[in-house]
């Protein structure tokens, strides 16, 4: 299959950033970019209660104690990892770290995970707190309030797993190739212009297994893509399909086929896809 995303993400850039332009420093107050939460377990209220995840087994391929056991590196904190990253909290997952730059504002409340108490504070702050009100398994959740390039150089992040749920290539680009220096898996959640289509694509941690690049080589690394039409519902279609990617990533697929790319419009106009993308010769990233 030839470029699936292609179509996708290279539309045009919309240059105008929006509110936060106008947002006034001065009134911020953002101080340190990291916080650390520490979430306990739901204690259980009798010996024969059944454990938190026991309605997880039975589910194809599914590891609890693998997943517990990961560390898992959500890029960007806005509509796709918010949802993202309070369901993985939820499923189990224990160690998670969260990096955004940006900020909350007024219009990221109608689809993210933020609340008017949030507003002007740093989106990787915020959510790590609201996250963490999830982890009903107990969990540790950092915030990192700093762009993906800055918080890797500053600080030793550890990832099993990294989720990339972005709005521009640059960082794209840079999450595929980090991971690939690390040989770790990384997933890549992305929404259409109109925000009616959305893709996810799984990177390997091996080599020999495709990359973003491989299988978008002609994105534009200086794009960004906002959605113009942010829409709630294809953030919570592409979460689920990206939660599912990430469970495999971590736990495999057992005697599930498995598939590295799937593609949905919430119009129906346009068929769902699901593939498996090939390594591209010559490839940017893979070499
Ligand atoms: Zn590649």
């Amino acid at each position: 299959m030839q470029d699936p995303f292609e179509s996708m993400i290279n539309t045009t850039a919309d240059e105008d950033a929006g509110p936060l332009d106008d947002f006034p420093e001065s009134l911020l107050e953002l101080g340190d970019p990291l916080e650390l939460v520490h979430a306990d377990e739901v204690p259980s209220t009798h010996p024969l209660e059944p454990g938190l995840f026991a309605r997880h087994d039975g589910i194809p391929a599914h590891d609890q104690k693998l997943l517990e056991g990961s560390r898992i590196l959500g890029v960007g904190c806005g509509g796709l990892n918010g949802a993202v990253f309070v369901r993985m909290a939820r499923s189990g997952s224990k160690v998670m770290t969260l990096l955004d730059g940006d900020i909350v504002d007024r219009t990221n409340l109608s689809r993210q995970f933020f609340l008017g108490d949030d507003l002007g504070q740093l989106k990787a702050k915020r959510l790590a707190q609201h996250v963490a009100t999830h982890a009903v398994g107990g969990a540790d959740v950092t915030g990192i309030g700093l762009p993906f390039d800055e918080a890797i150089e500053k600080y030793t992040i550890p990832a099993d797993l990294i989720i990339a749920g972005v709005d521009n290539n640059e960082c794209r680009l840079q999450v595929a190739r980090e991971a690939r220096r690390r040989g770790k898996p990384a997933i890549f959640s992305m929404l259409s212009r109109d925000g009616m289509r959305g893709n996810v694509f799984l990177q390997s941690g091996s080599p020999l297994e495709p990359c973003l690049w491989c299988a978008l080589p002609n994105l534009d690394p200086d794009r960004i893509m906002p959605c113009a039409s942010a829409i709630i519902s294809s953030c919570f279609m592409m979460a689920g399909f990206t939660i599912f990617f990430a469970h495999r990533a971590l736990m495999g697929w057992g005697d599930l086929k498995p598939f590295n790319w799937r593609e949905a419009d919430l119009t129906g106009i346009a068929p769902d896809r699901i593939g498996m993308i090939r390594k591209r010769p010559g490839c940017v990233v893979c070499g």
